[in-house]
């Protein structure tokens, strides 16, 4: 039996979303109140017979940033990654950018193994076109290991969980098998929330964008959430609010329906979008959304 944990990195659009979801086959997983995790959110865990994978974010390793929040992500970044026992790196076949080479170069200050996944070889109908990228790519860094792939069509999956496997360590899953949720509930939340708005907007309002959970009540078998989307700027709340405030009712009721499923009771969701000015610059701000790093 091996076990250990794995993030997964690379810059917006390579498919990383896609990939976790291919590899643990539903949205987030669970999560727990185990300390040793604390550093991390647990985005999913893949269960073997042989093994188990637990894959956790590192959010600010995706690409360089600039301001306070960034700075302070990417720190929490940087030693969170000290405590993964693999870091999956994933671009895009035949599409190196400057985003990719900057993420490389972070991670080559890492004490990590990190291997290379390189996503969307079904675009590349030529295979004959491939090992010539792939060499390529595998000059650049000593990888653990490097797995072309597919995380839409779910090619080379399977051969991608077994190499990971066959680099953590030893030890019995560090999760069981039916836990499906955990964390903190108000976390699922406001990440559910941040989604979906993220998803519907099309616009990115990179990091602009933060959700608060306000009040959180159990009766029964009902959970009676409140939740504020903080912005930026008024022309932000517009946007998130929508003509008539749709915008924010889809949002809303999609929340809701995920949250219902995934804690397996009634929720009953209220959203509202407020402006604070220029809070990911301010520190004290950062830290009521627990993002500061003391
Ligand atoms: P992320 O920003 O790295 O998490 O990337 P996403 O998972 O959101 O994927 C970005 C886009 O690439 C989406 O439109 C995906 O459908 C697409 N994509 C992801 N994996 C593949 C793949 O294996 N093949 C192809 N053709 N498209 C993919």
């Amino acid at each position: 039996m091996r076990s250990g944990i794995v993030t997964i990195v690379g810059r917006p659009n390579v498919g990383k979303s896609s990939l976790l979801n291919a590899l643990v086959g539903h949205k987030v997983s669970i999560v727990s109140h185990k300390p040793q995790t604390t550093r991390h959110r647990i985005q999913g865990v893949v269960h073997q017979p042989d093994g188990q994978i637990v894959f956790v974010d590192t959010p600010g390793l995706h690409r360089v940033q600039k301001r306070a929040l960034n700075r302070m992500m990417n720190e929490a970044a940087a030693s969170a990654v000290h405590d993964v026992d693999l870091i999956l790196f994933v671009v895009e076949v035949a599409h190196w950018t400057d985003e990719d080479e900057a993420v490389l170069q972070r991670l080559r200050n890492v004490n990590t193994q990190v291997a290379l996944a390189i996503n969307k070889i079904d675009r590349i109908k030529d295979r004959s076109k491939l090992l010539p990228e792939l060499q390529r790519l595998s000059a650049l860094h000593n990888w653990a290991f490097v797995m072309p792939l597919s995380a839409t069509k779910r090619d080379n999956l399977e051969a991608l969980s077994k190499e990971i496997l066959q680099r953590l360590p030893e030890g019995p899953a560090l999760y069981p098998e039916d836990m499906t949720v955990g964390y903190d509930d108000s976390f699922a939340v406001s990440e559910i929330v941040r989604e979906k708005l993220i998803r519907s907007l099309h616009e990115e309002l990179p990091y602009a964008l933060t959700v608060e959970v306000e009040q959180y009540e159990r009766e029964g078998n009902l959970d009676t959430i409140s939740a504020i989307i903080w912005v930026e700027r008024e022309g932000q709340k517009k946007i998130v609010i929508g003509e008539n405030g749709e915008q924010l009712k889809r949002v809303g009721t999609s929340a809701r329906r995920e949250l219902e499923q995934l804690f397996g009771r009634k929720v009953f969701l209220r959203l509202w979008c407020k402006v604070r000015e220029n809070w990911s610059d301010d520190p004290k701000a950062l830290k009521r959304f627990g993002l500061s790093l003391d």
